[in-house]
């Protein structure tokens, strides 16, 4: 069998920092979970009640380690925050129960999806896809994932987000409209999840905007804090 070859050299492999470790997680996929706490749901105008949970993605070259430094990012006059618990997968499946969703989550962490609100509310507006307004480069700063047998809780804890200090969103995982055993189950019947794949698992209510200049902080309590500078579009 002789080795594949390619017509250039393949792209470097898209990876996470891992708490504690010099190995890094390496990311396959990006899939945010949307509306998933009730009065942020409210706040973007949608009556939250428990409809099924939706999905979109971001690619995985859009991670990138925390701390960090992220340009204000094109075509956007309106960047916000979005804080959020993420999960990390380490063994894939398709139609996993929810009472084995578990055995399939490697760590867990805490992220911002980043998002171009006003490229989004048009692309809403219009019937596009959301694309433009969430799957840009370096739109999704995450924290060193944490070994799951190091995180406290993925289903209560305190979750916030900070812009120069002043606390713009907090909440607690207990007000996940679905839970992390739910949501992946459920998304784990779409699609086939592989080791690799990082679940954003949607924000509470707060977002707003940032400008160049600011800095973020935020965190899940019991797992894991991160700070993102954001700076001078280039
Ligand atoms: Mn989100």
């Amino acid at each position: 069998m002789t080795a594949t070859s390619y017509v250039f050299d393949p792209a470097k492999q898209a990876s996470l920092a891992v708490k504690g470790e010099q190995a890094r997680f390496p990311v396959r996929r990006i899939f945010c979970v949307g509306r998933n706490y009730e009065a942020h749901a409210r706040e973007m105008g949608k009556d939250p009640d428990r409809e099924a949970p939706f999905f979109f993605t971001k690619p995985a070259d859009a991670a990138l380690d925390t701390p960090c430094s992220i340009a204000y990012p094109p075509l956007t006059e309106n960047l916000h925050y979005e804080i959020e618990l993420v999960i990390a997968i380490g063994k894939g499946g398709a139609d996993i129960d929810e009472a084995d969703v578990m055995k399939h989550v490697w760590g867990a962490s805490v992220g911002i999806d980043l998002t171009r609100r006003d490229l989004q509310t048009e692309a809403k507006n219009m019937g596009r896809p959301w694309d433009w307004g969430k799957a840009f480069d370096n739109s999704a700063p995450i924290a060193p994932i944490v070994p799951i047998g190091d995180v406290a809780s993925i289903t209560s804890g305190r979750i916030w987000l900070a812009v120069n200090g002043d606390i713009k969103q907090d909440a607690d995982l207990a007000d996940l409209i679905w839970s992390v055993s739910e949501h992946v189950s459920i998304l784990s019947r779409s699609v086939t999840l592989a080791r690799g794949d990082i679940i954003m698992t949607g924000t509470p209510a707060g977002v707003g905007a940032v400008v160049p200049g600011d800095v973020i902080t935020g965190g899940v309590d019991g797992i894991a804090t991160l700070e993102v500078t954001i700076s001078d579009r280039p």
